[in-house]
């Protein structure tokens, strides 16, 4: 069986900043890049946070720089998801979902989330069809068409503000009678004469005939006021948050209720099991900032060649 110093779980800044933090530290590692190499920034368009990059860089360009990084500094970076893992004893087992299975003396967990959806059936119905949860990979098909977005966070209001430079008009369905963006995405939004906000507003289903050609509606919920009502929209977009990539691991890395790992001090990046580490978004439930989860994974580098060095 194939067996590597260093594994390291997932391709987003996290993953990608410990490969180069453990190659130039000489432990030779293997990074597999799951099911969407590049992460959640290959998602989106300018970064603009990103130190380093006056003017701004895309997503997909400053990944792809990660990735080249990475692997000029000599880290093996494969493509494949990671389907099961044995941490119980060392070294540690992981397989790979082409069926290869790969011994690890550590092994840091950089997986990232994916975006949640509201859980209705009609979601997986439309999927591709007028269903998705990423505006900025999907927006470019509705322009000057009538979208609605469901969130009230950071992230509905960018993809609302980010739609409405497209589409005729966005619907932005909030299920409280507030946002909860920062001050100025909230200014931003409600200033934006393209986006109606709904709020108290709930989504019970969609329809058309093979697409999505609206959504039924129903404000206030279980108040005596409550009503029902459908808008007409072309697209319907999620942006609830993220669920963190954490399920497989949950049977030897403790996850708080929602599944972001826990780390267990104040490395932000140990766990209770010696020599797994964890880094990025999986483990930052408040942060979810690419230049937190890049430092995170140098974090877990450094931590993971200490870990080497003490057992030698
Ligand atoms: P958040 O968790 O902040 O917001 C999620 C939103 O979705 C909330 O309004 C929530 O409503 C709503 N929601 C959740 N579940 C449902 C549901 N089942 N039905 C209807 N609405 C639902 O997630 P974000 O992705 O917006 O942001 C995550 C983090 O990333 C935040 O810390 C944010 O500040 C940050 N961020 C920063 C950005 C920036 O600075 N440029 C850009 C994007 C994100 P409720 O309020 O009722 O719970």
């Amino acid at each position: 069986m194939e067996k590597t110093k260093c594994l390291i779980i997932g391709s987003g800044p996290a993953g990608y900043t410990a490969a180069i933090y453990a190659s130039r530290a000489n432990l030779s590692p293997v990074l597999y890049e799951g099911i969407q190499p590049g992460g959640q920034l290959t998602q989106t368009t300018v970064v603009e946070n990103f130190p380093g990059f006056p003017l701004g860089i895309t997503g997909p360009e400053l990944m792809d720089n990660m990735r080249k990084q990475a692997v000029n500094v000599g880290a093996d970076v494969r493509s494949g998801s990671v389907t099961e893992v044995d941490f119980e004893t060392q070294p540690y087992k992981v397989t790979i979902d082409d069926g290869t299975a790969i011994e690890a003396d550590t092994v840091i967990v950089a997986t990232g989330a994916a975006a949640k959806y509201l859980g209705l059936a009609d979601e997986i119905k439309y999927q591709g069809m007028g269903v998705s949860a990423c505006a900025t990979c999907d927006g470019f098909f509705y322009r000057k068409k009538v979208v609605a977005v469901v969130g009230g966070g950071d992230t509905a209001c960018e993809e609302a503000n980010y739609l409405a430079s497209l589409a005729a008009k966005v619907y932005l369905i909030v299920r409280k009678p507030y946002l909860r963006a920062s001050k100025a995405m909230q200014d931003r939004t409600l200033n934006n004469p393209k986006i109606e906000v709904l709020f108290e507003h709930n989504t019970e289903g969609l329809f058309g005939e093979g697409g999505v050609e609206g959504v039924h509606l129903v404000k206030r919920k279980g108040e005596p006021d409550e009503k029902r009502y459908d808008i007409a929209v072309d697209g319907f977009f999620l942006a609830i948050g993220h669920k963190p990539n954490s399920d497989i691991f949950k049977k030897y890395l403790k996850t708080d209720e929602t599944g972001y790992f826990v780390p267990a001090d104040a490395s932000g990046v140990k766990t209770l099991v010696p020599g797994i580490f964890v880094a990025g978004d999986v483990a930052d439930p408040h942060y979810r900032q690419a230049i937190n989860a890049a430092a995170s994974g140098c974090r877990a580098a450094m931590e993971a060649e200490r870990y080497l060095s003490s057992k030698e």
